[in-house]
């Protein structure tokens, strides 16, 4: 295989008229120990299908290309689909899909293996968990953001994007990747994580409702419980005391003033479902479509 060394991805990039674009993430990646990792995590063979958003110049893709069934890599940048094109052209089993990957269909794979564009972390996070089928990811992200998928309750990084994305699937860490690993050099380091669409452990009665009241609560991650469900309910014109009830109504599990940043998924599962409760007795409006 032709190593994609700094300089090869220097001459590739002029050939093709591609001057990196930091809206895109375009930092490619000059390492090929670390693309072999990545590859390595993913425990792909003939029988596996991959999907890949942000091919660029094809380091990451060529190595699945060699080792998977099937890889459908997506890139936005029409000059890299080119490249993207041309590198893998001996490959039977790539499929170049140029476009948007917030956008195009993607298809339900086995493994999902990305370098992701740093601009667009969290919706196509977001967008894989809920659109795609697989069976887990190994991905690239900036590292605070890979910290705040990693956090637990009460870290310094655990936040809303914590609770929503541990919600659908599950986290592990599989390494750091300091900034000079890519050319050009981006700002800041990367961590490759893993992961998986959670199967184990309680859900909520009620998803739309779980999201909902996260999504309400967490504006105010340092306040109490008692004092962010009261801030919440009167923003939606709902009565004060209402927050009052529904703490009262989980006080076995939770006390009101538990800091919003230290309560963990069960929980929150517990409140969600409290929510619930109220919505169907009528003493609560919900999100659209639960209350009817
Ligand atoms: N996989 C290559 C590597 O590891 O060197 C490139 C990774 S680079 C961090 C991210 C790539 O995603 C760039 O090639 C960029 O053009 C592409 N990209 C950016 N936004 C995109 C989007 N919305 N849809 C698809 N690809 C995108």
């Amino acid at each position: 295989m032709r190593l994609l060394t700094e300089d090869r991805i220097r001459l590739m990039l002029r050939k093709y008229g591609v001057r990196p674009d930091r809206t895109l993430g375009q930092s490619f990646l000059v390492d090929p120990g670390v693309a072999r990792e990545i590859v390595r995590s993913a425990q792909l063979d003939k029988e596996t299908s991959v999907l890949e958003i942000g091919g660029g110049i094809g380091i990451l893709s060529e190595m699945i290309a060699r080792v998977a069934g099937s890889v459908h890599v997506v890139e936005v940048d029409s000059r890299l689909a080119e490249a993207l094109r041309e590198v893998l052209g001996t490959y039977s089993n790539v499929d170049v899909i140029e476009g948007d990957a917030l956008e195009v269909d993607l298809p339900d794979v086995n493994r999902i293996v990305s370098n992701l564009p740093y601009s667009i972390s969290s919706a196509i996070t977001f967008r894989l968990m809920n659109e795609v089928s697989f069976d887990f990811a190994v991905l690239m992200y900036q590292k605070e953001f890979a910290h705040r998928l990693l956090a637990e309750p009460g870290m310094q990084h655990y936040s809303r994007l914590s609770v929503d994305a541990q919600y659908l699937t599950e986290f592990q860490h599989i390494m750091d990747v300091p900034a000079q690993m890519f050319y050009p050099v981006p700002a800041v380091d990367s961590v490759v994580v893993r992961m998986e669409p959670r199967k184990a452990g309680r859900f909520a009665r009620n998803q739309d409702v779980f999201f909902w009241l996260v999504h309400g609560i967490y504006s105010y991650p340092n306040k109490q419980l008692r004092k962010a469900l009261g801030i919440w309910l009167k923003n939606m014109g709902e009565d004060k005391s209402t927050g009052d009830i529904i703490i009262e109504s989980v006080s076995d599990t939770l006390r009101g003033n538990e800091r919003l940043r230290t309560l963990n998924q069960d929980k929150l599962i517990t409140l969600a479902d409290a929510v619930l409760d109220l919505i169907e007795e009528g003493m609560l409006g919900g999100p659209r479509g639960v209350e009817e």
